[in-house]
Order: structure tokens, then C-alpha cells, then sequence
């Protein structure tokens, strides 16, 4: 049966169409779906008993399984959601006032294979298709955040989105509806195929580089995608990259302690981002005893230090000690435990 989760509502207007008598009622399911997250055709209360049996039969509105949801005591919620295969990812809902930011998965796993990334040690996993992708943003936003004003959507869950550029744009057309394109940000480890792709579509969100080094030959020590896709290419295609007015690259760096975390990395880094609309996000590292034990986070003087020295530069710095800590529910540092882990379906090489 045809999911009409993960679909436009252009697409699911013409999908409906030839099942209603009149035009306007295939927007209106497009809407209770698109707009309102409906999970069920006995939610569409404007239409007729009659014609929700019939859609019923012909479609479904099928969203992942919420397999456990992990409150944080900073706000945070940490969801495990699995997949019809019995794969599972995780997302993480962080509120701030009025606002909320949802992070998702993008892959059940990780190819890329970064040295201090906990997805990155599960190997890699299967591409999520559309439906997956937008059914974790429905469900946190049925669940928690309705009534939120401001969304924002950051791909920093697991995966490496522009590995999986296919349902990653059909995911996008349809968060665009809802959600505006300056409110969503795609992080990437430096796919340059991917930044391409990303370049050259209509419409855009966001660009986050993962830069975690100031130069190639750390940068391949902790990323070995740095191996194929170098450093100085990689900064050509960002400053290559389409800006919209106002918007800049953001540049996310994991600190990790006596690796990169230097005032003289700082420097280089500063550097490295001279001329190019930016801002970094230093990350202290999360870490992980099992996976990588020997990765230290820094102490917070010199977190301080290296984030004072980047402001010197002049270069716009945040720094996101990561939420949602006492779950392990950080963004970015998502592990897809327990799962029952596929073979099958389009996995990354
Ligand atoms: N694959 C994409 C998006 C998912 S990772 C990417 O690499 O950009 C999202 C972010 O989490 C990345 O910036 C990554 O560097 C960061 N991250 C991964 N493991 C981390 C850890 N142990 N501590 C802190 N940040 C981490
Ligand atoms: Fe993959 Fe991103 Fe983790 Fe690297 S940091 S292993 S690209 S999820």
C-alpha cells in the first residue's frame, strides 16, 4: 500500500484525486498530512465517514515506531524510532523557550567512519527513505511541540545526509512546506559530490561543514573521508557554495583534548575561514569510554581559550556544550542502540 508519509502535497493531491469527487478534497487530506500530521484518515474529521474507509484501504499514513522516548532533565527528549525492517534510528527534540530544535537521522548507521563519532564506530547502515525521514520530525512534533513557534531542523543525527542525497531531497520538498529553508541545516563531513548537489538545487538549506581539524593531515587522522574528499577542495566548493542573503556556513569543530584544541589551531582555523560567511561551532567532545576511550574532552579553560582566540580572529563563535547529556541524547552522538541492524536495502559504500 502507497505510504503518503515522506510525500508532497502536490504529489499527494494527484495521488487522491481520482478516488474523491471533487478537487479540493485531495488538498485537504494533503493538508491534514502535510500540515497537520495526521496519522490516521479517521482524523480528517471534514471528511466524510465514508470516503476516510475508502482512502483507508487504498493508502496508509504510516510514520516509524517510537520504540522508547528519553526525557532529559535539561528539556531534552531522545527518541528511538524503528523502521519497518526493524532497523533503528534515533532524534533528539531540543527545546528552548518558544523555540525547538529536532534533530534526525539520516542513515541507519555510518560509513564515513569519523574516529570520535559513536554512529561512526556502528559502521555503516541503510539510507532511510523520505517517509523515515519526515516521519521522525511528525512524530516529535505531535508529541511535544505543536504548539512551538519556531522550528528549526538540524540533519546532525545519525548518518551522513549527503550520502543520501536521493530521500534526502524528496524529505526536504516536503519540510519546506512547513518548515522554511533558512530554518534547516544539513551537516555534512565534506562530501564534495554532495555540497555540489546541494549547490545546485532550487532551494537550499543550510550548510553545516564538519571541519573538526585545522588542517589535512589531522583532519585525516580523525576523518578519514578527508583521504578522498581533501581539505582545500573541500574549502573551494564551500566558498563556491550559493549564500542566500544573510546566511553563512557554519563550521561545527569537535574539540578534542590535546588533539586540535590549541590557540594556535584556533589561529589556523581562523585562517582557513578568512573571506567565506561563516560562523564555528565548537563542540567539546562527548565521550564515549566504550568506543573510543582514548579521546579526552578538553577542560572548560580551554574550551574558553580556543573560543576566545577564534573571537580574536574575528571569526563569530558558539559553543554547544551538548544537551541532553545525562541520556546520552546529544545530537551528534547518537548510537542507535539496540538495534536490530538490516543487510538489506541501498547501503552506502
Ligand atoms: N554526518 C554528518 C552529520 C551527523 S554528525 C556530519 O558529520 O556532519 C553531526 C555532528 O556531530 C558533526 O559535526 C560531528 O562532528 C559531531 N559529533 C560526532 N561525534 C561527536 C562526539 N563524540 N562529540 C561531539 N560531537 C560529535
Ligand atoms: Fe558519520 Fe558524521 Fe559520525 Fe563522521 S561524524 S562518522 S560523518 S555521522
Amino acid at each position: 500500500m502507497t505510504n503518503l508519509v515522506g510525500t508532497t502535497t502536490e504529489r499527494i493531491a494527484a495521488l487522491v484525486a481520482p478516488h474523491v469527487d471533487r478537487p479540493f478534497r485531495a488538498r485537504q487530506v494533503a493538508h491534514w498530512i502535510v500540515r497537520r500530521h495526521a496519522v490516521s484518515f479517521d482524523d480528517m474529521t471534514d471528511l466524510s465517514l465514508a470516503l476516510r474507509r475508502q482512502l483507508g484501504d487504498l493508502f496508509e499514513i504510516r510514520d516509524p515506531e517510537v520504540v522508547a522516548s528519553t526525557a532529559s532533565g535539561d528539556g531534552s527528549t531522545k527518541y528511538l524510532f524503528r523502521l519497518a525492517d526493524g532497523v533503528t534510528v534515533e532524534g533528539v527534540s531540543m527545546p528552548d523557550g518558544s523555540k525547538v530544535t529536532l534533530c534526525l537521522s539520516s542513515q541507519a548507521g555510518c560509513a564515513v567512519g569519523c574516529t570520535f563519532c559513536v554512529t561512526g564506530a556502528l559502521g555503516a547502515g541503510r539510507n532511510l527513505t523520505a517517509d523515515e525521514i519526515v516521519g521522525q520530525y511528525r512524530i516529535m512534533m505531535r508529541s511535544a511541540h505543536a504548539e512551538a513557534e519556531r522550528i528549526n531542523i538540524v540533519f546532525m543525527g545519525m548518518g551522513e545526509p549527503l550520502l543520501n542525497t536521493t530521500h534526502l531531497g524528496d524529505a526536504l520538498d516536503v519540510l519546506f512546506e512547513t518548515v522554511s529553508p533558512k530554518r534547516i541545516t544539513v551537516s555534512t563531513a565534506g562530501i564534495l559530490p554532495g555540497v555540489r548537489w546541494l549547490a545546485e538545487r532550487p532551494r537550499r538549506p543550510k550548510l553545516a561543514i564538519s571541519l573538526n581539524a585545522p588542517d589535512q593531515d589531522r583532519r585525516r587522522e580523525v576523518m578519514p573521508i578527508s583521504a578522498r574528499y581533501p581539505l582545500d577542495e573541500l574549502m573551494n566548493a564551500v566558498r563556491a557554495f550559493p549564500l542566500e542573503r544573510g546566511r553563512r556556513i557554519t563550521f561545527e569543530y569537535v574539540l578534542i583534548r590535546g588533539f586540535n584544541d590549541a590557540v594556535d589551531d584556533a589561529v589556523s582555523v581562523a585562517r582557513l575561514l578568512r573571506g567565506i560567511p561563516s560562523k564555528v561551532n565548537v563542540i567539546p567532545l562527548n565521550e564515549d569510554p566504550v568506543h573510543f576511550p582514548h579521546l579526552r574532552r578538553p577542560d572548560e579553560r580551554t574550551v574558553d581559550g580556543f573560543a576566545r582566540a577564534l573571537r580574536d580572529a574575528g571569526v563569530t563563535v558558539t559553543v554547544r556544550w551538548s544537551k541532553g547529556l545525562d541520556v546520552a541524547a546529544a545530537c551528534g552522538q547518537l548510537r542507535g542502540r539496540h538495534q536490530a541492524r538490516s543487510t538489506a536495502g541501498d547501503r552506502v559504500t
